[in-house]
């Protein structure tokens, strides 16, 4: 099956603070990679996965990173516009980075109506759990008590690794996409969540897909597909 040939896309914000290691988790599932000196990216950067929900329900996801603006507190308010989901990103052996997560669930709620947004906390670095070397400083259950209060699920992993990385993205993918059915997640005309459903449309999409490059935005595809 070709997943290029999606029916939905989520655009989902990767949140949490600096060097928690949201461009590695990016980095890891799109890519399969990990660099222990990851690049800080200029701009917002852009990344894109295919999945499949469910059989026969192909969705399309397209991650915004902030590209080290969090490090000034300096997010954008378009960096949030038109997201169906939000990774909150802690970093198990940095309490700070967890004390933070509130806050970066709140600007979210601020900035979009939250019931749009479905979020998946995720504490990061599990590796540093080792027993040679345990660095961790929030405990499985203190994460877990924090995600009950906020109505998310919590799952922790390891881009360096790549344990649990692609289970992450699939709680998160399918609480969205749980969300559409149950009305609770909205897909609107012109957002980036969007719905392409007629045979027309994936037959546009076929069309656009040959030498079509992504745009940050998605508009190519987007209009091809539902315009
Ligand atoms: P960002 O600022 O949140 O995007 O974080 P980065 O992805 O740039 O990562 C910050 C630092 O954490 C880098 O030095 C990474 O090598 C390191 N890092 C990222 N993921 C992991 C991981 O799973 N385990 C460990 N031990 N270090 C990691």
């Amino acid at each position: 099956m070709d997943l290029s040939l999606w029916q939905y896309q989520f655009r989902i914000i990767m949140l949490g603070d600096s060097t928690v290691g949201k461009s590695s988790l990016l980095k890891r599932y799109t890519e399969d990679a990990f660099l222990e000196n990851i690049n800080q990216t200029v701009g917002v950067d852009f990344y894109v996965h295919f999945l499949e929900v469910e059989p026969g329900v192909r969705i399309k996801l397209q991650f915004w990173d902030t590209a080290g603006q969090e490090r000034f507190r300096s997010v954008t308010r378009s960096y949030y516009r038109n997201s169906v989901g939000g990774l909150l990103v802690f970093d198990v052996t940095n309490r700070a980075s967890f004390d933070h997560v509130k806050d970066w669930h709140d600007e979210v709620c601020e900035r979009v109506v939250p019931h749009r947004v479905m979020f998946t906390l995720l504490g990061h670095k599990s590796d540093c759990d080792a027993d040679d070397h345990s660095e961790r400083v929030i405990s499985r259950e203190e994460a877990e008590k924090l995600a009950s209060r906020m109505g998310m699920p919590y799952v922790e992993a390891s881009a360096k690794t790549g344990n649990n990385v692609q289970e992450a993205f699939d709680v998160l993918s399918r609480r969205i996409y749980d969300g559409l059915l149950s009305g609770e997640v909205e897909l609107r005309e012109g957002w980036d969540g969007v719905k392409c459903t007629t045979p027309q449309g994936l037959n546009a999409q076929r069309e656009g897909a040959a030498g079509q490059p992504q745009t940050a935005d998605g508009t190519k595809r987007k209009k091809k597909c539902c315009g």
